[in-house]
């Protein structure tokens, strides 16, 4: 059951989606046909903490698919599966400083940088212990759902589109196999990442499963544990260093929380032991993330000092996210009146 956070919370997601909102730079992104009918006016918010504290606002609810950011939870199945060094032996934990979709391979081990970029991802599913395709897909699948805390789906529509499209992935997926980094064949992996990348979601889902990260793979609402703690270190690990392509080490300095983003305008990001957040907007920098979504997340950092290595004395998160009235509860996700929390909105630098 949601449990309602502080005034101060919703007050400040809201405030920021309004003033975000008439924000209009990017671009929708196009190579996959239907995300290119998206409404560029839409954009959604939302927080939850490992106790089930939940906050949002505006388009919170809307359904987009997860793309990129369904790598993290596949990652973290075949560290279940495989261990650290299962996987280590088959793709880099290195930032590659290219595009999501790059054609790069590490020299001397023929490895792809990193499971959050296209290469390492389609080799961390093909590693998913199953014996076949499609069971292969229900175990990421079952994986994303855990963490949502419901039963996720595919949009059919996109995953036909892109893999009718997906030129440059299986590209990358007869370049790898034909260097040894990729031992699957390409098409049922290919078939396998793309269905991955179509779950449906939405920023309050996106909010509950990285809750269920910063919680360290327990889920806030059905408090089953998806994943190891381990596992869920590792991630946020990654997330961190690459999470976010090559506007990863920006986005450390100026955001300072492990993240991930997918084409079709999602973001997730999380604080261990803190909160989770899940946005959505559609329109793109030239990166591939969300224009309103990485401007949100760079003021409510600054607004709530969570960066990682802001010092313990500067951060103001905590004591924003106590819940002052434990009873409370918000199933709607919607706004509450009450008092705000001492201290905790005067955290803006300016
Ligand atoms: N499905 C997309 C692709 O493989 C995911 C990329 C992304 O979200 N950055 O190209």
């Amino acid at each position: 059951m949601r449990r309602k956070l502080p005034p101060v919370v919703h007050e400040a997601l809201a405030s920021l989606h309004d003033e975000l909102l008439p924000v209009t730079e990017g671009e929708l992104a196009d190579y996959i046909a239907p995300l290119a009918q998206a409404r560029p006016d839409r954009f959604g918010l939302a927080v939850c903490t490992p106790e089930g504290g939940f906050a949002a606002a505006g388009e919170h609810d809307e359904p987009f698919t997860i793309q990129s950011i369904s790598k993290v939870f596949t990652m973290a199945l075949v560290l279940g599966d495989r261990g650290l060094e299962g996987l280590l032996a088959h793709v880099g934990a290195e930032p590659s400083g290219e595009s999501f979709n790059a054609v790069s391979l590490e020299e001397g081990t023929g490895r792809p940088d990193n499971p959050m970029i296209n290469a390492g991802a389609i080799v961390t599913c093909s590693l998913v212990e199953a014996d076949s395709p499609s069971e292969r897909f229900d175990r990421i699948l079952a994986m994303m759902s855990g963490c949502a805390g419901r039963e996720l789906d595919v949009d059919e529509n996109v995953f036909e589109h892109e893999y009718a499209t997906a030129d440059r992935n299986r590209a990358l997926g007869h370049f790898m196999r034909s260097a040894g980094s990729l031992t699957a064949e390409v098409e049922p992996t290919l078939e396998v990442y793309l269905r991955q990348c179509a779950v449906l979601v939405t920023a309050s889902d996106l909010a509950v499963m990285a809750a269920t990260l910063a919680s360290g793979g327990v889920n806030p609402f059905t408090e089953q544990r998806v994943m190891s703690t381990e596992a869920a270190r590792h991630v946020l690990t990654l997330m961190a260093t690459c999470g976010m392509y090559d506007a990863s080490g920006e986005w450390m300095l100026r955001v300072g929380s492990p993240a991930k983003s997918g084409v079709a305008g999602g973001i997730m990001t999380a604080s261990p032991a803190q909160f989770g957040l899940g946005l959505y907007s559609p329109l793109l920098d030239a990166k591939g993330n969300s224009v309103r979504g990485v401007r949100a997340c760079h003021r409510l950092s600054e607004r709530f000092s969570w960066h990682a290595f802001a010092l313990p004395a500067d951060r103001l998160l905590p004591a924003a996210l106590e819940d002052d009235d434990a009873e409370g509860v918000d199933s709607e996700g919607e706004s509450v009146e009450g008092e705000s929390v001492e201290g905790a909105g005067s955290a803006s630098s300016d």
